[in-house]
């Protein structure tokens, strides 16, 4: 811990009634404390493939065994990463807050659920999701056949493809109406390790900022919103989360 960052969350002036409604939204930096490729820049070819040139529904459909199979590799890498101490404090602020919290993330890791959150809104979907391209049933890997790829659809025979929010695709409808009406609503809203730039996540910040609340960034790298939030800690989410959710607990409990 930096003496910073101790400063920082101890002059933090927050009322007990800003926890009423907290929004957290996290972004890759999470992911990357774990240690979950980017798949950005030059290090994130795989076979010669930009991101940029499989994660597309034009991919799939020309080259499905090709997308799976960099889905697959994919899966495999984050299943061998684990989730950092920021996101077991998260989750630490999800028992402690109750239905006052939401969490709401770019990542499509899972390492949230893994690590015990219960609810987060997946905006860009969850990579470990197995969707049917036709009819929009989820399957569980154990009820596909992954020998030949794509898999097909029990039920319909269409081609089976990774729940993620691919370049070019909408988000979900019923995902991002609840973070903004949540955002809109927010007491606290935490920013975590996203570069809000990426619409339409970027402007769930600004929302609740508009509407009051108190605003909270952590992210070692300055953003877009670094200047309109109350308060910014540029430091790793993993040792400054414990800390802040500690902050938190004891405003909770009037200290
Ligand atoms: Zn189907």
């Amino acid at each position: 811990m930096s003496s910073t960052e101790f400063t920082e969350i101890n002059s933090l002036s927050l009322s007990q009634e800003q926890l009423q409604r907290v929004v957290v939204l996290t972004g890759a930096g999470i992911s990357a404390e774990s240690g979950v490729p980017t798949f950005r820049g030059e290090t994130g070819l795989w076979r010669q493939f930009r991101p940029e040139d499989l994660a597309t529904p034009e991919a799939f459909a020309d080259q499905p065994v090709v997308v799976w199979e960099w889905y697959l590799h994919r899966r495999n890498l984050i299943a061998q990463v684990l989730p950092n101490p920021g996101h077991h404090a998260l989750v630490e602020l999800e028992r402690m807050l109750g239905d006052s919290f939401t969490l709401v993330t770019q990542n499509v890791d899972g390492l949230h659920r893994r690590a015990g959150s219960q609810n987060p809104i997946e905006l860009h979907g969850n990579i470990f999701v197995n969707r049917c391209g036709r009819c929009q049933d989820h399957w569980a890997d154990d009820a596909l056949d992954f020998s030949k790829l794509p898999p097909h659809c029990p039920t319909c025979a269409g081609e089976v493809r990774p729940g993620v929010v691919w370049f070019g695709e909408s988000l979900p409808a019923a995902a991002i109406d609840q973070a903004y009406s949540k955002s809109q609503r927010a007491t606290l809203f935490i920013s975590i390790g996203t570069s809000t730039v990426v619409h339409p996540a970027a402007g769930l910040p600004l929302l609740a900022m508009e509407s009051g609340a108190y605003l909270i960034e952590i992210n070692p790298e300055e953003t877009p919103i670094s200047r309109l939030s109350d308060c910014v800690i540029r430091e790793k989410s993993a040792t400054t989360l414990p800390l802040l959710v500690k902050k938190l607990q004891s405003l909770k409990n009037g200290n």
